[in-house]
């Protein structure tokens, strides 16, 4: 392999345990355990911007990220859902999808900022989250994305 992809880890690797998948994307579970049901939708080649994509391509790999979200926030209730796309260390496209809560560790500052308190994360809501994996892959498949 040569190029971009020799030196990308989501060419060479999930990325996290994967959830789902079809033939162009899949959803892994990030393992931050300070940051229950955060996932990431993964494109499944390498494609550094999202309008590297065909429109179509765009819009089905978008389908998935709202789906995605659609069952976090109906599983775990968070304050907040950030959607994020960046980069900037792997360039190749991948959406992080991350439910917020006013007592996680960062808030309200974006999760790659310093952590504010190093507070536990109730067991309650890591729970939620570990089930929300569990039932995430049905969610999906139902939706025939
Ligand atoms: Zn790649």
């Amino acid at each position: 392999m040569t190029g971009p992809r020799a030196a990308c880890e989501l060419c060479h690797g999930a990325g996290g345990a994967v959830l789902w998948q079809n033939d162009l994307c899949r959803v892994v579970a990030v393992d931050e355990p300070g940051l229950p049901g955060f996932v990431r939708v993964v494109l499944a080649r390498h494609e550094r911007e999202m309008t590297d994509l065909p429109a179509a391509d765009r819009d089905r790999l978008m389908a998935v990220v709202f789906a995605v979200e659609s069952h976090v926030r109906k599983s775990l209730q968070p304050d907040k859902m950030n959607l994020a796309s960046l980069g900037n260390l792997t360039p190749h496209v991948h959406w992080h999808v991350i439910p917020r809560w006013r007592d996680d560790r960062h808030f309200p500052g974006p999760v790659w900022a310093a952590a504010r308190h190093d507070a536990p994360v109730p067991p309650a809501r890591a729970g939620a989250a570990a089930r929300m994996a569990v039932t995430l892959p049905a969610a999906l498949a139902a939706l025939g994305l």
